[in-house]
C-alpha cells in the first residue's frame, strides 16, 4: 500500500517531521541541497505552514484529498438540488435516495409503518423450523441479526477461487465488558428505551416488558461467550481463522440451524468446503440457539431490527433515542441534517461517484499519458530484472512472471461492481426499504460470485480517494484519478517533474511486488516461495542494508523502526531508481527537477501527537527520510548536486543500499 494507517477506513495522510519548525528565514537561506535536501526544498514552507484547526496535517496528499472532497461535494449538491442533472443511471438513483432520506415530512407521516413488515416477519416465526425457512433470506439481506455471519472471500491458498466463510456473530445489544455501576445504570436506560419503542410500534406495556426480558436473556447468553474478534489485517489472525470443513462435517455440527439449506439458498449450490473462523463456536452452537430458548432468540432479533430500523423512520423515534442518550450523559445526535443525508446517500454510491469523478476531471488524454508512463516503468523494471547481476536465472524467471502478469488500474474502473444493477429505487420505497435493499444487493452480488473466478480487476477503493496501492492477492497496482493531478501529475508539469512524483509513485507500487513481505507471494497472490535459497539470502542482505539506515533514526517525536518500515522503504528505493532510469532516456530529462519534485510531493506538516502515532504504527518512514535517506543511496543525486564527502547527505559508495 502506498499510504496507511488503515487502508480500509479511507483517508489517512502521510508524514513529516518538524526539525525546522522554529527556523527563521536567515537559517533557511543557509540550507544546502547537499546537507538536507528535504529542508532545502521544503524548509521555508514548513516554518510558516499552519495546520488548520481540527486537522492533523497540512500539505501533501491530505490537502489534495480535502480539495477533491470539496469538488465532489459541490457537484453532488448541485445534483441533489436539481441544479444539474445526474449524468448516469447510478447517480440518478443516488439523487433519489438523497431525496427520500431528506423528506422528513414523509417519514413523519408514515410513522413506524415502513418498519412493521420486517418486525412482523420476525415475530411470525414460532419455532426453529420457521427460522430455518427464513434463514437463507435473512442471511442474504444482511441486516437481520443472526447468531452467525456468512461471507464469500478470496481463498488465501488459491487466490483464483472463492471460499465461503462462516463465523460467529456476537454483537450484543448491551455491553457486558467492564460490568460496573455505570454500565448497570446504562442497561436500565436501554431497557426502558426498548420498552418505549415497542409501545410505539403497537405493543402494550405488559407485552413490551415481556419482549425486552426475553431478548435480554438471549443477549446475556451470547454476551458471556466471550469470543475474540479476528483482526483481518493480521496475517497470523487470518491464518488461524482458516479452518476448512467439508459441508457434511459442518452441517452435522448443528441440529438447531439448517446450515445446508442456508448454503443452498445463499450461493445456489454446494461448495467443496466451508471455512470456519471459529470451529468450536459452531460445535457448540446448539447450546446458544435451541427450541427451548427460541422465543428469547426471536425477540433478540426483533429488538435488534427495531433498534436498527427506527433510525430511518419518523423523528419521534429519534427523540426517544436522544432522551436516552442524554440520560446516559452522551451528546444528543441530530440525524436530520443535510450532512448525514449526504454521507448516507454518497457512501452507498462511492464507486459510481469515483467513475463520475474520473470521467469528469481526469480526461482521456491524462489517462492515456499515465498508462504510457506506467507501461514504460514496467518495461524498465522487467529489463532490470533480466539484467540483474545477483539473481539466478531460476529466480529471475519467476520474478519476470510476476511483473508480466501484473494488472494495471489507472484512473477509474471500466465497470461498476455488480451490486449496482440491483440498487434501484421504486417510488414507494421508504428510506428503510432502500437501506435494506441496498444491503441485500451487496450481499447478493457477493454470494452470487461464489462459483465465479475471483475478479482481479475489481478496485479496492473508489477513485475519489487520493491513494495508490499494490494489491498482493491480485498482483495489481492502482492509481485512482484523484492522485493523477498536481502536484503528483499534471500535463502542465515537465516530464522530469512528473517522473519525480507520479512516476516514482508508480515505480513504488510496482516495487511492492518485490518488497520483503510481498516477495513471499507468487504472481497469483498465493503464499509460495519462488526464490532459490541463495538468492533470497542476497535479497535479505540488500534489504538489511536499507533497514539499518532507517532503524533508530531520531525524530522529534521518537525513533524510526527499521523493521516496520522496510517494505515501504524498499518500494521507495525501487520506485525512485526505476523512475530515474526511465526519465534518463527522455530527451528533456532534468534530474534536478526530478529530485525536487519527489521532495515537494512529501511536503507535509503533522501535529506532534500524530507524528508520535506515525512512528509507532505507520509502515512508511517519515517524509523527510523518504527523501533524504533514499537520495543518499542514489549515485545520480551525487552527480546532479555535486555532493562531496564533507556534505551531510554523503554516504560512502560501498555503504549505499542498492536493491532493485
Ligand atoms: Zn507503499
Amino acid at each position: 500500500m502506498f499510504k496507511n494507517i488503515k487502508i480500509k477506513s479511507g483517508i489517512v495522510a502521510l508524514t513529516t517531521v518538524l526539525l525546522l519548525s522554529g527556523c527563521s528565514k536567515t537559517q533557511e537561506s543557509k540550507l544546502r541541497p547537499q546537507d538536507d535536501f528535504y529542508d532545502y526544498v521544503n524548509g521555508e514552507w514548513i516554518a510558516s505552514a499552519k495546520i488548520p484547526e481540527g486537522e492533523i496535517s497540512i500539505g501533501g496528499m491530505g490537502d489534495l484529498q480535502r480539495s477533491v472532497e470539496a469538488t465532489v461535494k459541490e457537484d453532488l449538491n448541485k445534483m441533489f438540488s436539481g441544479e444539474i442533472e445526474a449524468p448516469t443511471a447510478e447517480t440518478k438513483e443516488m439523487v433519489k435516495y438523497y431525496q427520500v432520506l431528506s423528506d422528513v415530512d414523509r417519514r413523519n407521516k408514515e410513522g413506524a409503518t415502513p418498519l412493521m413488515p420486517y418486525l412482523e416477519e420476525i415475530e411470525s416465526m414460532s419455532n426453529l423450523e420457521d427460522f430455518n425457512n427464513h434463514a437463507g433470506e435473512f442471511t442474504i439481506n444482511g441486516m437481520y441479526s443472526l447468531p452467525f455471519v456468512a461471507s464469500v472471500g478470496t481463498d488465501m491458498h488459491d487466490t483464483r477461487k472463492h471460499t465461503l466463510h462462516f463465523g460467529p456473530n456476537l454483537e450484543t445489544i448491551l455491553d457486558y465488558n467492564d460490568y460496573n455501576e455505570e454500565t448497570k445504570k446504562n442497561h436500565k436506560v436501554y431497557i426502558s428505551l426498548y420498552q418505549k419503542m415497542l409501545m410505539m410500534v403497537g405493543k402494550t406495556e405488559e407485552e413490551a416488558i415481556d419482549i425486552v426480558g426475553k431478548a435480554m436473556k438471549f443477549d446475556e447468553v451470547i454476551g458471556k461467550l466471550n469470543i475474540e474478534d479476528i483482526d483481518d489485517s493480521d496475517t497470523e489472525d487470518v491464518l488461524e481463522g482458516y479452518n476448512p470443513y467439508s459441508v457434511e462435517d459442518f452441517t452435522a455440527m448443528s441440529k438447531s440451524i439448517d446450515f445446508k439449506n442456508i448454503i443452498e439458498d445463499i450461493i445456489g449450490g454446494m461448495p467443496d468446503k466451508v471455512i470456519l473462523t471459529d470451529p468450536e463456536y459452531f460445535k457448540n452452537i446448539d447450546a446458544v440457539v435451541s427450541e427451548e430458548n427460541f422465543e428469547d432468540f426471536k425477540y433478540w432479533m426483533y429488538i435488534k431490527m427495531l433498534n436498527y430500523g427506527s433510525s430511518f423512520i419518523s423523528q419521534d423515534f429519534d427523540k426517544v433515542r436522544n432522551d436516552a442518550n442524554i440520560e446516559m450523559g452522551e451528546e444528543p445526535i441530530d440525524v436530520t441534517t443535510d450532512e448525514i443525508y449526504y454521507m448516507t446517500a454518497t457512501i452507498a454510491f462511492n464507486d459510481a461517484i469515483g467513475v463520475y469523478y474520473g470521467e469528469t476531471y481526469l480526461g482521456e488524454e491524462a489517462k492515456k499519458d499515465v498508462t504510457e508512463m506506467t507501461e514504460k516503468l514496467i518495461a524498465e523494471y522487467r529489463s532490470r530484472l533480466e539484467n540483474n547481476t545477483w539473481l539466478s536465472d531460476a529466480t529471475k524467471k519467476e520474478a519476470i512472471k510476476k511483473i508480466d502478469t501484473m494488472i494495471l488500474k489507472i484512473g477509474y474502473p471500466d465497470q461498476l461492481p455488480k451490486k449496482y444493477k440491483d440498487m434501484v429505487i421504486k417510488p414507494e420505497d421508504s428510506a428503510l426499504d432502500i437501506m435494506l435493499n441496498f444491503s441485500k444487493a451487496e450481499n447478493k452480488a457477493l454470494f452470487d460470485s461464489y462459483f465465479e473466478p475471483v475478479n482481479r480487476v475489481e478496485w479496492a477503493e473508489p477513485a475519489q480517494n487520493v491513494n495508490a496501492y499494490y494489491n498482493r492477492q491480485q498482483n495489481s497496482i492502482a492509481f485512482p484519478a484523484s492522485i493523477l493531478q498536481a502536484p503528483y501529475y499534471s500535463s502542465e508539469q515537465t516530464t522530469s517533474e512528473n517522473y519525480g512524483s507520479i512516476g516514482a509513485i508508480i515505480g513504488h507500487e510496482i516495487s511492492h511486488a518485490f518488497d520483503p513481505t510481498s516477495a513471499q507471494f507468487d504472481e497469483n497472490g498465493n503464499l509460495k516461495n519462488w526464490w532459490t535459497e541463495e538468492d533470497h539470502k542476497e535479497f535479505k542482505k540488500r534489504t538489511d542494508d536499507l533497514l539499518v539506515q532507517f532503524d533508530g533514526v531520531k525524530m522529534e517525536q521518537g525513533t524510526v523502526n527499521g523493521k516496520l518500515t522496510i517494505d515501504e522503504n524498499t518500494a521507495d528505493a525501487g520506485g525512485l531508481s526505476v523512475a530515474l532510469a526511465v526519465l534518463k532516456k527522455e530527451p528533456d530529462a532534468n534530474l534536478e527537477e526530478f529530485f525536487t519534485s519527489w521532495a515537494l510531493g512529501w511536503r507535509t506538516k503533522y501535529t506532534p501527537e500524530y507524528q508520535k502515532l506515525w512512528l509507532k504504527e505507520n509502515p512508511h518512514a517519515p517524509d523527510k527520510l523518504r527523501v533524504n535517506i533514499q537520495f543518499s543511496n542514489i549515485d545520480d543525486f551525487y552527480t546532479t548536486f555535486d555532493v562531496k564527502e564533507t556534505d551531510k547527505m554523503y554516504v560512502e559508495p560501498e555503504k549505499r543500499a542498492d536493491i532493485w
